[in-house]
């Protein structure tokens, strides 16, 4: 693979933050991995920035491997891939969903960065997990997807001290409201529902977060951005939004 300033692995790269990245990144000189369930749209965000598009299921193991085995390299690596389902209280959390978000966004990222640590190791090396601001705040009916999120800001900590003196660089990206499909998947597909947390507030874009990875990637190898929290202007924390 002919590659400039290196190979960018994306999980969840079929849309929102994972798609947006891809664009920036390849404008930015990258040779791209790309990986998602959706394979045509996948095949879509290959076919217009130059990359190449794998099946990917972060939930499935024989998945994963599969993935990581036509992978040579990986000098960043960006953890992407996840979901919110449902807003239902903690009394009321349905197991499944919680073993959803749990499988995608925590055990997921176990898998893939396991997976690749050997080429990662071997490559100039840069881990970008995305987070989020319910990686560190709470809102109501948010238990399930909050949890996973700190999970996230736990194993992204943990992995900037076990890569201590590797040479791998670890990033945790920190997002608060961004518009994607992120709403639509949380509530089941139904536009109505998901439009609402947008209503009223400017919030922030795919690109808006992909240009802070694209920031973040780009310095210097010595420099760690250890985190990125960017949010709308109009969101001080998770619950605290100025509407107009
Ligand atoms: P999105 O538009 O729904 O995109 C999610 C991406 O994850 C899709 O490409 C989806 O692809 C992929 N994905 C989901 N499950 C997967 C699986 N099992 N295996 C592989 N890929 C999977 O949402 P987004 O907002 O861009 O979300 C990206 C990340 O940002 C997530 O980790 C999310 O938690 C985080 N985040 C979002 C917001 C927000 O407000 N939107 C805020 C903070 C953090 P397929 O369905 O094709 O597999």
């Amino acid at each position: 693979m002919a590659t400039t300033r290196g190979i960018a692995v994306i999980t969840g790269a079929s849309a929102g933050i994972g798609e947006a990245t891809a664009e920036r990144l390849a404008e930015g000189g990258y040779s791209l991995v790309l990986g998602a369930r959706r394979v045509d749209r996948l095949a879509e965000v290959a076919a217009a920035t130059g990359g190449t598009a794998l099946p990917l299921d972060v939930t499935d193991q024989g998945s994963v491997d599969a993935f990581a085995a036509q992978i040579d390299r990986c000098d960043v690596l960006v953890n992407n891939a996840g979901l919110a389902s449902g807003l239902e209280s903690i009394e009321e959390l349905d197991e499944k969903r919680v073993r959803t978000m749990w499988e995608t966004n925590v055990m997921g990222l176990i898998r893939v960065t396991q997976a690749l640590m050997p080429q990662i190791k071997g490559s100039v090396g840069h881990i970008v997990n995305v987070g989020s601001i319910a990686g560190f705040e709470i809102y109501p009916g948010g238990g399930g997807y909050t949890a996973s999120k700190h999970a996230v800001r736990a194993l992204t900590k943990t992995l900037r001290l076990e890569l201590l003196g590797t040479g791998v660089r670890v990033t945790e990206l920190v997002p608060g409201m961004v518009e994607t499909e992120f709403s639509l998947v949380r509530f089941d597909g139904d536009a109505e529902k998901a439009k609402k947390p947008y209503e009223g507030v400017h919030p922030l874009s795919g690109a808006d977060v992909a240009d802070c990875i694209a920031w973040a990637v780009t310095r210097p190898p010595h420099v760690d951005i250890d985190e990125i929290v960017v949010r709308p202007v109009a969101q001080a924390t998770a619950r605290d939004i100025a509407r107009d």
